[in-house]
């Protein structure tokens, strides 16, 4: 990101926002509702769009209107807080729909795939299952299989547990532990305040539109430096 603005008619969303994730790292962005977060992670797959500044992903400007955005797109993961499956697919078929339509797959090989990702989510048993019979962490997770199988070159999570019931947030969480383990880059919208902790490699703090911490964890929980960092700890941990 650099320099990064983003108005929402006359609102200034993102106000300037700079800073950068690379290859294997874990992001997790934090901060108070109406800060950005949501907004910032979507301009990065172009699901909105800015108005000044460049963001670049693995090199390319993505604000270049030549891009090919199916092309970019491709390359990038989105975990929504609503799971967002395909209802009237199954489990297998909503994991193996973009590597046949986009990834040039034979059906064949796209479920396989399908079984190798379900296998990693702990979810072998539902692959002929529809979205509807599943629990929220197991869509979640189905969600997350799914955006595995664009082999991304980064994932990003929009509050990927924020919906779900309290016992199925750690099935979820421990997937992407897992993930982060593997080495997969990754943007994470959350309020987990123990995953940040334990797997992120740093931290943006989000007030008002503008990254106000980007910090090592370590830093960001023990010493944050803006009385608006500190309110924020205190009011969620
Ligand atoms: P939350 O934690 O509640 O999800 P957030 O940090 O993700 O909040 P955003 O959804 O990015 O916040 O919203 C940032 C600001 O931009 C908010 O003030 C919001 O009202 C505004 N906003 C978001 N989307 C739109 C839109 N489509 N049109 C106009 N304003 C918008
Ligand atoms: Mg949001």
């Amino acid at each position: 990101f650099e320099n990064v603005n983003k108005w929402y008619k006359k609102y200034h969303a993102l106000n300037n926002i700079c800073g950068e994730i690379k290859t294997g790292e874990v992001l997790v962005v934090c901060g108070p509702s109406g800060s950005g977060k949501s907004t910032m992670i979507r301009t990065i797959n172009k699901l909105e769009e800015i108005q000044k500044g460049t963001i670049r992903v693995e090199g390319l400007d993505i604000t270049d209107r030549t891009l090919n955005i199916n092309h970019l797109r491709a390359k990038i993961g989105f975990v929504f807080q609503q799971f967002n499956l395909f209802p009237h697919l199954s489990v297998k078929d909503n994991i193996a729909l973009s590597p046949i339509k986009v990834g040039g797959c034979s059906r064949a090989q796209a479920y396989e795939l399908a079984e190798e990702l379900l296998a990693k989510v702990g979810l072998s048993a539902k692959i002929n299952e529809m979205p509807a019979n599943l629990s929220g962490g197991q869509q979640q997770r189905v969600a997350i299989a799914r955006a595995l199988a664009q082999k991304p070159t980064v994932i990003l999570f929009d509050e990927p547990t924020s919906a779900l019931d309290p016992e199925m947030v750690g099935e979820v969480l421990a997937v992407m532990k897992a993930l982060a383990a593997d080495g997969m880059t990754m943007v994470c919208v959350t309020h987990e305040m123990n995953f940040a902790r334990e797997v992120a490699d740093r931290i943006w703090f989000m007030d008002e539109g503008q990254i106000l911490e980007d910090s090592r964890p370590a830093d960001f929980f023990s010493a944050p430096r803006h009385d608006r960092a500190r309110k924020f700890l205190s009011d969620i941990i």
